[in-house]
């Protein structure tokens, strides 16, 4: 197994993002290195303002910067805003990347996504498999965005000799997800309507496209762990894959999510809605080497999710209460 490279203890540390699912798990966790968390809100700071980001990543000289923010949202959204996806990720990755060089940081780490590998990528996925074919069309705006992300990663380690590292994570979900039906991924977009059907007393949900795509979950704690031990162990050029190595296809999460919430209507498929890419499973090998595995099973997981769904939003419960 790998040895540490890096210590975190004492590190100023600049979670950006730290309201996401992303960024408040990496908090909690970086915070157990004994690091000093620094974080500004987006009111506080727009990452897609080139002058501002500068300035602000100068004047409060982090040691190491995570870079967990992003305008993220499952394939409904994707294929509505492809021009935010576009602007927002690369405005936000191109200000944070070279601020960070220009103010002396000395380790950065960029957060991408699987979805930058190929549509018919080999299965398990590996890194090499980048730039080998065409991708999923919808979710193509935010794939070229974390592309040129980790490129740019890779190009200031070569010409500035930068140590900054990325990690392409698999499909994650978690207490902090956005629990929103029309812009959320499945996760956490499943668990509202089963939670809203099963308030309502409603015979049956609705599942969008045919249910036999294969995803492969990923908890955002996992990740987060996967995270602090890439800062520690990881210096080298390319991304590393981080996946727990199971897949289900999507009917096989409607029905874990249905026994989660206690959900016992039908599940329909709506086929006029798109699947996207038939399969995602990375290959993580190089992310194992280092010494990392994921604890969360997915039925697990989906009920620490649940119990945060219901810490947070009792209004769908009382509201069913009432009516
Ligand atoms: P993707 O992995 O980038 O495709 O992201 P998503 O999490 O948005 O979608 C994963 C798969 O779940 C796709 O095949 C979707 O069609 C399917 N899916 C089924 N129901 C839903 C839903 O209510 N919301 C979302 N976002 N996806 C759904």
């Amino acid at each position: 197994m790998s040895k540490d490279i890096y210590t975190l203890e004492g590190q100023r540390i600049w979670v950006a993002g730290h309201r996401g699912m992303v960024g408040a798990a990496l908090v909690r966790r970086l915070a157990m290195e004994g690091a000093e968390i620094l974080a500004i809100s987006r009111t506080g700071l727009d990452l897609r303002r080139q002058k501002d980001v500068e300035g602000w990543i100068a004047a409060n000289k982090p040691d190491v910067v995570v870079l967990a923010a992003a305008t993220v949202g499952g394939i409904g959204a994707n294929a509505a805003r492809p021009a935010e996806f576009l602007y927002d990720n690369l405005a936000i990755a191109q200000n944070v990347i070279d601020g960070s060089w220009r103010a002396g940081v000395e380790r950065l780490l960029f957060l991408g996504s699987s979805c930058i590998y190929p549509k018919f990528a080999p299965q398990p996925i590996p890194e090499s498999a980048l730039l080998t074919g065409p991708l999923e069309p919808t979710n193509e705006a935010y794939a070229i965005a974390k592309i040129a992300g980790l490129k740019m990663v890779e190009a200031y380690r070569t010409q500035y000799g930068a140590r900054y590292i990325s990690a392409m994570p698999t499909n994650l979900y978690g207490p902090g997800d956005k629990f929103d039906e029309a812009a959320g991924h499945v996760a956490p977009s499943l668990m509202l309507r089963m939670v809203r059907a099963k308030l309502a007393g409603a015979p049956s949900v609705v599942v969008w496209g045919s249910g036999e795509p294969r995803r492969e979950f990923l908890h955002v704690h996992d990740l987060a762990e996967a995270c602090a031990l890439m800062l520690r162990r990881y210096d080298e050029s390319g991304p590393l894959n981080i996946g727990g190595g199971d897949e289900v296809s999507i009917r096989g999460l409607a029905r874990t999510i249905a026994r989660v919430v206690g959900y016992q209507g039908e599940i329909v498929f709506d086929a006029s809605k798109p699947d996207g890419t038939p399969r995602k499973l990375l290959d993580s090998s190089r992310v194992y080497a280092l010494g990392w595995r994921p604890n969360y099973e997915l039925e697990a997981g989906l009920r620490d999710a649940y119990f945060w769904l219901q810490s947070q939003r009792s209004d769908l419960w009382d509201a069913a209460c009432v009516a």
